[in-house]
């Protein structure tokens, strides 16, 4: 939630509007900026997602925005104009900034010209009903926000339906996890589950879990991936899945390896398991 509670000239942006502010105590800046951190993200259910062309993707695909902000040099661009007319019209609130509000919003020193101030949305588990040729990833205890970020990008990439995090899990909407998405996040549903909601959905869903692990004794290229839905279970960065999850799937694969390597990355292991679960659906005539 984005407050309009300013006093000064500076500081009195209105829905439907655009507005100029260059000071950093502005106080819708001063909300937006506390975006950054998980508990405000979640009490706002609001998160920031950078650049123009994201930004405008995620408007096409229906998602709304709440706050536009853009730096005063991109003004006059038609890209940019087009875009804050949609806002506008849309009843959110443009803001025109400074680079200086610009990077302290994005933490970067040379930031994006434009970013968008979006609501949060988060898939009920009880709504994820996989019907034939479609993929689920889950993934327990993801730590890494950019191997979320990526595996959600790369989830999207593979045509997968969706991404189930289990359990204490880092933010689909933080910062780096959405820039690490390229705006995978505005096309992939996300949904949060505990372990025991995930292994009760599990059972009545009708999907194959395929479990990965590195002590799994069937090659990951054997399972049949056309038979029913199916959902990759992959495990946490350090510890991989507990038994509890391993145990309760259908089955669980590894990838062989060579080389001195103990493991694979979780999101390099998830985009070779994601190809192979859908080789038989993916052509390059696809496109
Ligand atoms: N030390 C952890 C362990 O013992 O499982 C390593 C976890 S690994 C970095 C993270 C996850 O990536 C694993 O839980 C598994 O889901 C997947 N993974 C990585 N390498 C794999 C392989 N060779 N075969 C199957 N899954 C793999």
């Amino acid at each position: 939630m984005i407050k309009n509670n300013g006093t000064r000239d500076d500081a009195l942006p209105r829905r439907g509007q655009v507005k100029e502010v260059t000071s950093l105590a502005n106080p819708v800046i001063k909300d937006i900026k506390a975006l950054s951190q998980k508990k405000n993200r979640e009490a706002s259910g609001h998160f920031i997602a950078e650049g123009l062309k994201l930004v405008i993707d995620a408007l096409d695909t229906g998602w709304h925005i709440d706050t536009l902000i853009y730096a005063i040099s991109a003004k006059g661009k038609p890209l940019v104009d087009k875009v804050a007319a949609r806002v506008v019209a849309g009843g959110g609130l443009v803001l025109e900034v400074s680079e200086k509000v610009l990077s302290s919003v994005t933490h970067r020193d040379n930031p994006q010209s434009v970013v968008g101030i979006f609501r949060s949305r988060w898939m009920p588990l009880a709504d994820v009903r996989p019907k034939k040729g479609e993929t689920w990833v889950a993934l327990d205890r993801v730590r890494d926000p950019g191997n979320l970020g990526t595996i959600i990008r790369t989830a999207d990439a593979a045509g997968a339906s969706g991404v189930i995090l289990i359990g204490e899990t880092t933010d689909p909407f933080a910062l780096e996890t959405v820039r690490a998405t390229m705006g995978s996040v505005f096309a992939m549903p996300v949904v949060r589950a505990s372990v025991a909601d995930f292994l009760k959905w599990q059972r009545g869903a009708g999907v194959n879990v395929v479990a990965t692990h590195l002590k799994g004794a069937i090659d990951y290229r054997k399972p049949d991936f056309a038979a029913r839905p199916v959902v990759l279970l992959m495990g946490n960065e350090q510890a991989g899945l507990p038994d509890e999850l391993a145990e309760a799937a259908d089955i669980r694969v590894r990838i062989p390896q060579q080389g001195r390597a103990d493991s694979l990355n979780l999101a390099i292991a998830t985009g070779i398991m994601l190809f192979e679960a859908r080789r038989h659906l993916l052509a390059l005539d696809d496109r």
